[in-house]
């Protein structure tokens, strides 16, 4: 199975990921992993991405898509991935879709994390403290916020208008929104 897990910076995307591959076994694909991975070791990519990535800005298609493509082997050997963080532009939808239908495999769920503005920030401002994270400032986070907004929230139409979209209110605990994810990954 290959699921997207989709909604704005901070609304839980690579904690839930996380434990369903502790779960179920999925291998997780990160853009924003794959990235951090990249500026730290100070590749020529990663020098590329690295001042985009501070400003909260996000990096061109080609570059993630290209990263994608690398890991999705992986994928198919364990059965499917789940996708965090990418796509995060139409053109990167459009692009999964072939590269994935090139592998006789489709995108089967969208999960789309609902949380609100307010919320966001709260959970955010308890990051900026102990994340150690470039991008996870007051100055950054809106920028991302608005690129969430501008770029990717824009999304959603094409995968509901594809019957592909769920949606999953993000706002609680950690174990309240796996559990709901839980319940809309068996009936899937
Ligand atoms: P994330 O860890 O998913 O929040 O990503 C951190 C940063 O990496 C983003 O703010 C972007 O600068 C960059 N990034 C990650 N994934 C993508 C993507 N799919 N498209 C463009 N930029 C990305």
């Amino acid at each position: 199975m290959n699921l997207i897990l989709f909604g704005p910076p901070a609304a839980g995307k690579g904690t839930q990921a996380k434990r369903l591959v502790d779960g179920r076994g999925m291998v997780q694909l990160s853009t924003g992993d794959m990235l951090r991975a990249a500026v730290a070791s100070g590749s020529e990519l990663g020098q590329r991405v690295s001042g985009i990535m501070q400003r909260g800005e996000l990096v061109s298609d080609d570059i993630v898509v290209a990263l994608i493509e690398e890991r999705l082997p992986e994928a198919d050997a364990a059965g499917g991935a789940i996708f965090d963080g990418f796509p995060r532009t139409l053109a990167q939808a459009q692009a999964l879709d072939a590269m994935i239908q090139r592998r006789g495999a489709k995108i089967d769920l969208v999960v789309r994390l609902k949380v609100d503005d307010a919320a966001l920030m709260q959970r955010i401002a308890g990051r900026f403290a102990e994340s150690g994270r470039a991008d996870d400032n007051p100055e950054s986070f809106k920028v991302r916020l608005e690129a969430y907004n501008a770029q990717t929230a824009p999304l959603l139409p094409y995968y509901r208008d594809q019957g592909r979209l769920a949606e999953v209110d993000g706002m609680g605990s950690v174990d309240t929104v796996a559990q709901a994810i839980d319940a809309t990954l068996a009936t899937a």
